[in-house]
């Protein structure tokens, strides 16, 4: 099983997505086990302030560094194994298919923290963070997006995860289709109001229908 513990001031983002269709059933099957701390919580002070105005002057927020550090070291308790800490950013390494097949064989656990407003305090960042991570580029409000992004991409490539392990065998960006994108489907009916099939998926020949889909794929 897969632990993976998030970092939040919004738990609340996750529960319907947590709770619904196939990460619902990972859960539910203990592939994976999420589990969301309210970064609050952490906050030595009795507001629970969490963020502060930047040094240095200019508009927005910065997450401080106690909270994060506490909460972190919380999470880490005494394991004696390697927990990598995982920062979203919009400067970080782009999230991609190679990094979500990595952590859904080796990873036993995984801590995901989610910044807020400006970004958080660097000095957490340096100290604390192994992997700082983009799932693209483009701003969002916070990291819960990101970490539920993450979160689906790794849980399904768990066996077991997805009823049938060939639906996450041959995917786009898998290696059985050379990390190129996958080819179009089609289901019934064969002809929808003159829009047809292409012929070749209709003939059972199984060798020309791999050929056919392959040249489909794209780069
Ligand atoms: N000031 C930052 C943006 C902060 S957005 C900048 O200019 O780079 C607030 C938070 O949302 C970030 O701390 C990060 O955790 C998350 N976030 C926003 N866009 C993201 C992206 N593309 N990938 C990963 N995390 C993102």
């Amino acid at each position: 099983m897969l632990r993976i513990d998030v970092i939040t001031l919004f738990p609340e983002a996750f529960y319907s997505v947590l709770d619904s269709s196939i990460l619902k059933r990972a859960i539910k099957l203990k592939k994976v086990d999420v589990r969301l701390h309210q970064l609050r919580d952490y906050a030595q002070n009795k507001w629970r302030k969490v963020d502060d105005k930047p040094f240095g002057g200019g508009a927005g927020m910065v997450m401080a560094c106690q909270p994060l550090f506490d909460a972190v070291k919380r999470i880490k308790g005494r394991s004696k194994k390697k927990i990598p800490v995982v920062y979203f950013s919009p400067r970080g390494r782009k999230f991609d298919q190679p990094l979500a097949e990595k952590w859904s064989e080796e990873a036993e656990r995984l801590i995901l923290v989610c910044g807020h407003y400006e970004g958080v305090d660097q000095r957490w960042i340096d100290e604390c963070v192994d992997l700082e991570l983009s799932i693209g580029d483009y701003v969002l409000t916070g990291g819960e997006l990101p970490a539920l992004v993450v979160i689906d991409a790794v849980a399904r490539l768990i066996p077991g995860v997805v009823g049938k392990a060939a639906s996450v065998h041959e995917e786009s960006f898998s290696l059985a289709l050379d990390r190129k994108k996958e080819y179009p489907h089609y289901t019934q009916p064969a002809n929808y109001k003159g829009r047809k099939v292409p012929a070749v998926l209709l003939s059972g020949d199984h060798g020309k229908i791999r050929v056919w889909r392959l040249k489909q794929t794209k780069n």
